[in-house]
């Protein structure tokens, strides 16, 4: 948790409250958005600040993808992914980026390109989506959460009460994912990062179960020119504005 995050002040009803925003019941901050618009960053960053669990849905396809490929399964075989989404323990630990498969450690092994390629096929699939939106749902039961990905606001969560749409300029988006290849073994060249990036993105808004789309009701946030500091501010801005003590203010 941020230095911020642990600045809790007692709230109304005495409980407690973060960054402004009272946490008098659950609350649901959902970030949509193509790859490399910086959900990742900013929703890390957003759920330290108000003391929410962070979920990266992507890595939980890719953590379904990674266990089929290891096992050999068909991209075809629908029956079999979706059984291995639904048997999949799939965990996040607290203030860090790991990514927990099945009591193992595969926070490096899902970003390689090939799991991101299997990732984004299997998650066509209706079967392997319903296992793991169970999952999602379940966990935004048991606390707040900022939860990213492509359908959380349209599909997952439509009654979430903060809905956020991050995008950026492909260009800005290839740039931001070759960076953050750069430091790995076997990382993609610049040309091949992007094509890479430009297919998921067709297959993403594409697809007919679950496209990546904008809700009607979510802020659209083009990141382009701005920085990491000042999209974080603007999300945590939306999430004052749309909570007030913990009610859902009526839009
Ligand atoms: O966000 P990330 O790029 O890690 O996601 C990997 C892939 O998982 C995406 O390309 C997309 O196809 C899929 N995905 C999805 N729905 C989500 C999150 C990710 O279909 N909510």
């Amino acid at each position: 948790m941020g230095a911020a995050g642990q600045q809790s002040l007692a709230g109304d009803r005495g409980q407690p409250r973060y960054d402004g925003v009272s946490m008098g019941k659950r609350i649901i901050v959902a970030i949509d958005g193509p790859a490399g618009a910086g959900k990742s960053t900013v929703a890390r960053r957003v759920a330290d600040r108000l003391g929410f669990t962070y979920v990266d849905t992507g890595a939980m396809y890719r953590a379904v993808a990674l266990w089929a490929l290891r096992r050999g399964v068909a991209e075809s075989d629908m029956h079999r992914l979706e059984q291995l989404a639904s048997e999949a323990e799939i965990e996040f630990r607290p203030g860090s980026k790991t990514v927990i498969l099945n009591g193992e450690d595969v926070t490096e092994e899902i970003r390689t390109p090939q799991v991101s390629a299997a990732a984004s096929t299997i998650s066509a699939l209706p079967g392997v989506r319903r296992a793991l939106v169970e999952k999602q749902r379940r966990m935004a039961s048991e606390a707040s959460v900022v939860m990213e990905g492509r359908d959380i606001g349209s599909v997952v969560f439509p009654e979430a009460q903060v809905k956020v749409f991050l995008d950026a300029a492909p260009a800005t988006r290839a740039d931001r994912r070759i960076w953050e290849l750069s430091d790995r073994d076997g990382a993609p060249d610049a040309a091949s990062a992007a094509r890479d990036l430009e297919e998921r993105d067709r297959r993403d808004r594409t697809r007919a179960e679950s496209p990546l789309l904008q809700a009607p009701d979510a802020a659209y946030l083009d990141t382009t020119s701005l920085s990491i500091e000042e999209v974080e501010e603007s999300v945590l801005k939306l999430v004052r504005e749309r909570t007030a003590n913990g009610k859902e203010v009526m839009r």
